[in-house]
């Protein structure tokens, strides 16, 4: 472990009460769970402290996320997880509640924003007043839907999106085209970069976890295996920071890189270990 405070960070350690959890690369790899995930989670239960899963994954649903954590053995509550579709929906509600919105999202995003009470438009139509075109991780995008976002963007409709990530990295060194690489082609053909892009490195994740669930930000912390996504998040909500190695980072990243956590740790399983000799 790396400690840049000594013994005040170990201090710092231990009161956090709350723990953000990436899911992949942090608690599994792909579909196998990473050893002492189960354990730290019900260690955190056994503490009276809390947890939420975080995902940028804007293309599933919340309760696809949820069945794949049960499956793994980590039953969840819907406030045991925020995916970065409730962070754009907090982020419309806050700005214009009931918005008319031209999706390019996955029908689960969409059902996920009618379900909150916004109009969805599907195709081009100039004699609209839109509000927004609202860009997710759309796995089932086609050309028409580019054309139509494209559009509506040059005729001056703002956009937002879901998450900044460029590729969504699948087992055995495949990736997707991710939400970022979709914000790109229509920077590229309009010239226009969206008015926010809301999941993690956001702060605004951290603001929906805070008035959700009703939780301190003095005692939250973010655990991840990703600097530029889930330890920029730690940094840019001011709280504390926690890189595990099971996932994309390393440990020479995190030392000679920009962005720098709090604390490093082998895995979820050293984290827990440690939490646990504080606890003696
Ligand atoms: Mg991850």
């Amino acid at each position: 472990m790396l400690r840049k405070e000594t013994d005040m960070s170990n201090h710092k350690l231990e009161k956090i009460q709350c723990f953000l959890l990436d899911m992949d690369g942090t608690v599994y790899l792909g579909n196998q769970l990473i050893d002492g995930a189960a354990e730290f989670l019900q260690f955190l239960k056994n503490q009276g402290k809390e947890f939420c899963f975080l995902t940028n994954n804007s293309s599933k649903s919340a309760a696809a996320y949820m069945r794949k954590l049960a499956n793994l053995g980590l039953p969840v509550e819907r406030k045991n997880l925020i995916t970065s579709t409730d962070v754009l929906i907090h982020y419309l509600n806050k700005i214009k509640p009931g918005a008319c919105l031209f999706p390019v999202g996955t029908r689960y995003f969409e059902q996920e924003l009618i379900k909150s009470g916004f109009d969805l438009i599907y195709e081009f139509d100039a004699s609209v007043d839109l509000d927004y075109v609202v860009v997710g991780f759309d796995t089932s995008l086609n050309y028409e839907k580019l054309f139509a976002a494209c559009r509506y963007v040059r005729d001056g409709v703002p956009y937002l999106a879901s998450h900044p990530d460029f590729n969504c990295p699948l087992e055995n060194g495949i990736y997707m085209p991710d939400c970022g690489a979709i914000i790109e082609f229509i920077k590229a053909s309009t010239g226009v970069a969206p008015q926010e892009v809301v999941g993690k490195p956001n702060p605004l994740v951290v603001e929906l976890l805070m008035h959700r669930n009703k939780v301190e930000k003095n005692n939250l912390a973010m655990v991840g295996d990703r600097l530029y996504t889930d330890i920029a998040l730690g940094l840019e909500s001011s709280i504390t920071s926690i890189l595990v190695l099971t996932g994309e980072s390393t440990r020479k990243d995190a030392v000679e890189g920009d962005v720098h956590p709090d604390f490093i740790f082998g895995s979820i399983k050293d984290l827990l270990e440690e939490l646990q000799k504080l606890r003696q």
